[in-house]
């Protein structure tokens, strides 16, 4: 026997910007919703939230708080805690197992998970991540503008990225790091001397820190090559076990594998929506809360009008 305390009509997982938007639109349209959310935000490194419409420069971990009040407001629970497994019933509901033990059950799920970012094993680059080792221009670049920018290659890919920080800086060189001359094409030297970008070949050791500020990138010949940021490219680790469990269907991308969605972020299981940066590495803050609204949307209409037609079976018996 179910636990009716335990029952929601929703369950998000995910506090982020697109698990509490979510829940935000749920709360107001009166569903019983819970989000259990693990508390570690992609974004936490960074001291400010940048490119968010009225939001542009807060905090981000002040952010999230006037998230969590806001859905308060609609009556919507929180608790901090890790769902560790997911499972679609015979009723067609979901049984939630949190890791201090809870179980919920929910009629319809909402996984906002993120994603985690994997950074090049180069020594300092963990430490100065958020700060001036950096991996977004759109998060990060205009506060950067016209210094001297270092993008350290870890794939033939990096070259994009040494392209595109250049429309925030004239100043960038591309460090090859493990990437091999050769590996660039053709269209990759010709952009990057059209840019300005220098090249240089050889492996990066580490950083150069004086007084907690980035001022250099050392190369393992020794040289050092004066940089006040570095950009980088994180590998995208997606939290994929709940859509596992679930046995949803998933996608490979170059930038990672993720559940396969529909427009409104509907899995391919039945009652289960996916949002932000758990269904993409793109999603930036505003997006991934347009993504956890549409899906809650979409989830409550879905619900309502599986209830109308519940109920209309029940008073008009088809023969
Ligand atoms: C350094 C840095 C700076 C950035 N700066 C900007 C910026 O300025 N502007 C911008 O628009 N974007 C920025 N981004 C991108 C931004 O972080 C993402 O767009 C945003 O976090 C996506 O929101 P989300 O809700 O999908 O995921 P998240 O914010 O990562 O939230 C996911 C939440 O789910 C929780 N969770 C995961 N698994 C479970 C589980 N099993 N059970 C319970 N909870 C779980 C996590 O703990 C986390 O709290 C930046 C990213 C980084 C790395």
């Amino acid at each position: 026997m179910t636990d009716m305390t335990e029952r929601y009509e929703a369950v998000v997982v995910g506090g982020g910007a697109a698990g509490l938007s979510a829940a935000l639109v749920l709360g107001r349209a009166r569903r019983r919703t819970l989000v259990v959310d693990a508390g570690e935000p992609r974004n936490a490194p960074a001291a400010h939230l940048q490119g968010y419409l009225t939001r542009d420069g807060m905090p981000p971990a002040e952010f999230l708080a006037a998230g969590r009040e806001e859905i308060a407001r609609y009556g919507v629970e929180l608790v901090r805690d890790r769902a560790v497994d997911a499972s679609r019933q015979d009723d067609g509901e979901f049984r939630v197992t949190l890791a201090a033990g809870r179980t919920v059950h929910a009629r319809r799920l909402i996984l906002a998970t993120g994603l985690a970012d994997e950074l090049p094993a180069v020594t300092g680059i963990a430490e100065r991540f958020g700060r001036d080792v950096l991996h977004c221009p759109y998060c990060h670049g205009w506060e950067v503008r016209d210094r001297s920018f270092g993008v350290l290659a870890t794939t033939p890919m990096s070259v994009h990225q040494a392209l595109m920080v250049s429309q925030w800086s004239k100043d960038v060189t591309l460090f090859l790091h493990r990437v091999a001359e050769e590996e660039l094409t053709g269209d990759d030297t010709r952009r990057l001397a059209a840019a300005g970008v220098v090249v240089v070949a050889g492996e990066v050791a580490g950083l150069v820190v004086e007084g907690d500020r980035l001022t250099g990138v050392r190369l393992t010949d020794g040289t050092v090559h004066d940089r006040s940021t570095l950009f980088v490219a994180p590998r995208a680790v997606p939290r994929n076990d709940l859509f596992e469990r679930l046995g949803a269907a998933l996608r490979e991308t170059p930038f990672g594998t993720y559940p396969v969605v529909d427009e409104t972020g509907l899995t391919t299981v039945p009652g289960v929506w996916a949002a932000g940066n758990a269904v993409g590495f793109a999603e930036q803050v505003v997006n991934a809360a347009g993504a956890g609204y549409r899906a809650a949307a979409t989830l409550n209409g879905e619900l309502l009008f599986a209830d109308l037609d519940a109920a209309q079976d029940r008073s008009w018996p088809r023969s």
